[in-house]
């Protein structure tokens, strides 16, 4: 089987055998571009490298070999010969980009005669050893894995010797006598010296190009771009052109639109007399391309109607590198353009405007990570006074809260309703439940790969590493910055796109629509046909959800209502009433602040459906921690002294805390279980519903509200439960009014028996919403509070499992369960509405797997609309 392959023999499509760079060099080679001939070593190739043993095959290097005899006569040169020598470069080419994570190698074949070969051919001897020290450089450093101080710090010595300020002031006898201490240098790290056999120097080079498929940095980036393991990289060897030759010689990198406005201007920079990692390296400061035009003003005209010719053919921005040699244009290679955020819609909405793309080609272009990016809260910049210290940008997006300097304290903080701010020295895998609770994260040590860097990242949420300037004091619960110290529960708001932590609670900017976004957004509504619902708890979510496109509210957590400091002692005296009447008497006091609510929303949702969700979590969670009332009571126990009413109301409230306390309280009393046992509680939740909706329809609002039983397993439940909701609406509202009010009664399908049995619930529900967070906890065992924490990142991390299945949808599995209740749900009740609210409803892959299910909706938190919005709309392509 064919495993080496010369740019004229493949093309474009041939990306997962050829990697990215690999076919794009045959498609501009096939073009008729000036491309340098060369030759690509499949990803195939490199798959079976893995597999026997990290080793190039005999087999495989005989078709190398083969190959380079083919290169060595399309251009006359011979690789190794001492008059004419062939000289390669070796680039890695993975099939989705991956840029600056793996290794290049130039100016392979060179050695102590070929480069006298060089010299005499092109009479420029300077010009042949500063080609030979840099392959030692770059071979020394990639292959033979020596740090690449060493070899700066001997050129810099050099370059005090000889009194060079710059590398092309150099002498050739200066790079002779470099070369002899590259050779030692490289002898004295290794052990080995500097291959001068060419054809051994070109196996070790392939070789550490399949192995930096495997290095450190490459793993990381491909984790956080969902990038699989299993792809493999390609090589591609291509015969050098030189940009260091002299004057009328250079290289540079130019964009066909400006990456970072997206404005259709011709971008980029170039170096004359440089060769390519030049211009990377920032050794040089480059010349912006515009200069091109004066300096070789038909080079400049050839390199512009290439790139035009290159962007119509990709009908995509491009990123080009090119070389001058001896006033000769070549072009190295062509990707399309990293871009940002805003750049991107802009490109995609011109190109559309210029008849190259359609509408849903551009909308199939998104990458939806690209718009978390741009609707990410921000700062307002004026308000910013009191800067404490400033890390790494690690990810975007302004957060505020209280700061607390350990996992618990946040993940406890913030289910008490808080917003908080998590600073670590670093954060380990045992954090997370920390970093899910927190609004933003700090740390003092680990850079952009971090381990809260990349986690943050991938939640969405704003993240500033590396902060050195932080000291963290855990044992005081306090941190110094700028010179003051912060203690736990102080304010500060973080800035993830600058990396700056400033003291108190700014206010912050929101996310930004722009016209191109909206543009987009409104290509993507025609297209998708799965709606987008919010999950909203009050009116101010509702507001913003609305206005980011939501049709809907998929998911109302009535019990955030519950949490607020005004509104926790009265649902305090609700659950330790000792009688029913006093709880009722509590839950009176209740109602009309759940109404309130409901009114806000109603008001904010006009004429879209309301999904309501009755009291979900066990009563535990309203009341004090157990183990410090525990450690309360004993204390007071000790003290002799009077307060024997704080005793007695301690005990009393231990023994309430200790009746409702549960082994598993996830499995326990919570969900419907709850509302039948205490039928008051939903009573008054469903009263305050049709109170709000009745009070709302009077001002000529359109209310539709749909009301959610949590956690069913049985049809009886929803039976007794939909019975009463039936039963309150008509009391509330009477029979002619309710006609006004068409209201829809649904059940969460969270438990996997409830999947099974779908048939038989779904007599009494008109929808069903499916919440994943249960149903992935209950369908594989996995506690969804503790799992990530104790196993779960260790699962991902080893490969055990493809994806977190609580961010990413177990297709596989929860999948099977969603299929069956749908089908089963549809094939009793064709009517029956059908949606998810868990937090996989935000989620690209699981709104994909939604929309082939046929849900009619995805519920997803308000700032992640616009995201769906898309992420739907490619599900339909
Ligand atoms: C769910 O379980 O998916 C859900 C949406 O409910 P909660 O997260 O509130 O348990
Ligand atoms: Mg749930």
């Amino acid at each position: 089987q064919k495993q080496v392959l010369l740019f004229q023999e493949g093309d474009a499509s041939m990306k997962m055998l050829l990697g990215g760079k690999g076919a794009n060099l045959a498609e501009m080679t096939r073009a008729g571009l000036p491309v340098p001939p060369g030759f690509t070593i499949t990803t195939e190739a490199c798959l079976t490298f893995f597999k026997v043993g990290n080793r190039i095959s005999d087999e495989l290097f005989d078709q190398i070999s083969a190959t380079l005899k083919a290169l060595e006569k399309q251009k006359g040169q011979l690789f190794g010969d001492d008059t004419n020598p062939l000289l390669v470069s070796v680039r890695s080419g993975s099939v989705s980009s991956m840029p600056g994570m793996m290794d290049t190698i130039l100016n392979l074949g060179l050695n102590d005669l070929t480069v006298q070969g060089l010299a005499a051919l092109t009479s420029n001897e300077t010009f042949a050893y500063d080609c030979y020290r840099r392959l030692m450089q770059m071979f020394g450093n990639v292959v033979l894995g020596i740090e690449s101080y060493h070899f700066e710090q001997l050129l810099h010595r050099l370059k005090e010797n000889e009194g060079a300020e710059h590398d092309q002031d150099i002498s050739a006898i200066g790079w002779k006598l470099l070369i002899e201490d590259y050779k030692k240098c490289i002898l004295a790290k290794t052990g080995r010296a500097f291959p001068q056999h060419v054809y051994e120097q070109l196996r070790m080079a392939i070789e550490a190009v399949f192995k930096s498929w495997n290095n450190p940095r490459a793993h990381i980036y491909r984790k956080i771009n969902r990038i699989p393991d299993d792809q493999g990289t390609a090589v591609n060897i291509q015969s050098m052109v030189f940009g260091n030759r002299g004057g009328n010689c250079g290289t540079g990198v130019v964009f066909t639109r400006n990456p970072s406005t997206g404005e259709n201007t011709f971008f980029g920079e170039y170096l004359i007399n440089a060769q390519g990692e030049d211009v990377v390296a920032g050794i040089r400061t480059p010349l912006a391309i515009a200069a091109l035009k004066e300096e070789m003003p038909e080079i400049y005209e050839q390199l512009f109607a290439a790139s035009k010719q290159l962007e119509k053919h990709y009908k995509d921005m491009q990123d080009i590198e090119f070389t001058v040699e001896n006033n000769k244009l070549y072009l190295l290679q062509t990707r399309n353009g990293k871009r940002n955020a805003q750049a991107a819609l802009k490109i995609a909405v011109d190109l559309v405007h210029e008849g190259l793309l359609s509408k849903q080609e551009a909308i199939g272009r998104i990458e939806v990570s690209h718009l978390d990016q741009l609707l990410h809260r921000g700062m307002d910049e004026e308000a910013i006074k009191d800067v404490l210290a400033k890390g790494l940008p690690a990810s975007p997006g302004a957060a505020v809260g209280q700061l607390v300097f350990d996992a618990d304290t946040a993940a406890e903080w913030s289910r008490a309703g808080k917003s908080v701010i998590l600073a670590r020295n670093e954060t380990t895998p045992e954090d997370i439940h920390g970093v899910i609770a927190s609004e933003g994260i700090l740390t003092s040590r680990g850079g952009m790969t971090s381990h809260a860097a990349v986690v943050a990242r991938g939640m969405g949420k704003p993240c500033v590493c590396g902060c050195e300037e932080v000291r963290i004091m855990l044992e005081d619960k306090q941190m110094t910055a700028g010179g003051r110290i912060v203690e736990e529960g102080d304010w500060i708001t973080l800035d993830g796109a600058t990396g700056r932590v400033i003291l108190g609670a700014m206010p912050l900017r929101e996310a930004q629509m722009t016209d191109e976004l909206l543009t987009v957004l409104q290509w993507a509504d025609e297209i998708r046909t799965l709606n987008v619902y919010a999950n909203a708890d009050n009116p101010e979510d509702a507001k913003t959800a609305r206005k980011l496109g939501a049709q809907g509210i998929g998911l109302c957590r009535t019990e955030h209502m519950f949490f607020s400091p005004t509104r926790l002692p009265v649902v305090q005296q609700m659950i330790l009433a000792d009688n029913k009447e006093k709880r009722l008497q509590a839950l009176a006091k209740l109602l009309p602040m759940q109404q309130s609510d409901f009114e806000g929303i109603f008001e904010e949702m006009d004429g879209l459906p309301v999904t309501i969700r009755l009291l979900d979590p066990p009563l535990h969670e309203f009341l004090p921690n157990i183990e410090e009332l525990q450690k309360r009571h004993i204390q007071l126990t000790f003290e002799s002294e009077g307060a024997d009413s704080e005793r007695e109301e301690t005990a009393n409230l231990l023994r309430k805390v200790q009746a409702l306390h549960e082994t598993n309280p996830m499995l326990g009393q919570r969900g419907c279980r709850l509302g039948i046992v205490f039928p008051e509680i939903y009573d008054m939740q469903i009263e305050a519903i049709f109170r709000a909706a009745s009070k709302c329809n009077n001002k000529g609002i359109r209310v539709i509200p749909e009301i959610m039983i949590p956690l069913v397993g049985h049809a009886n439940e929803l039976k007794v439960l939909r019975e009463l909701v039936d039963f309150v609406a008509e009391q509330v509202m009477g029979k002619d009014n309710l006609r006004e009010c068409p209201y829809k009664v649904g059940t969460m399908i969270e438990v996997p028996r409830a999947a099974l049995t779908a048939r038989q619930i779904v007599a009494y529900a008109d929808f069903f919403s499916f919440g994943t967070n249960d149903l992935t906890q209950m369908t594989y065992g996995y506690s969804r509070d503790d799992a990530e924490g104790k196993f779960l990142t260790h699962y991902v991390d080893h490969k055990l499992l493809p994806h977190n299945p609580f961010q990413v949808l177990d297709t596989e599995g929860v999948g099977q369960l969603i299929e069956l209740a749908v089908h089963g749900g549809r094939s009793m009740k064709p009517s029956l509405k059908t949606g998810i609210c868990g937090e996989h409803g935000g989620d690209k892959e699981s709104i994909f797997f939604c929309h082939l299910m046929g849900l009619d909706y995805v519920s997803c938190s308000p700032f992640r609309i616009p995201l769906a919005r898309i992420a739907a709309a490619q599900a339909f392509i």
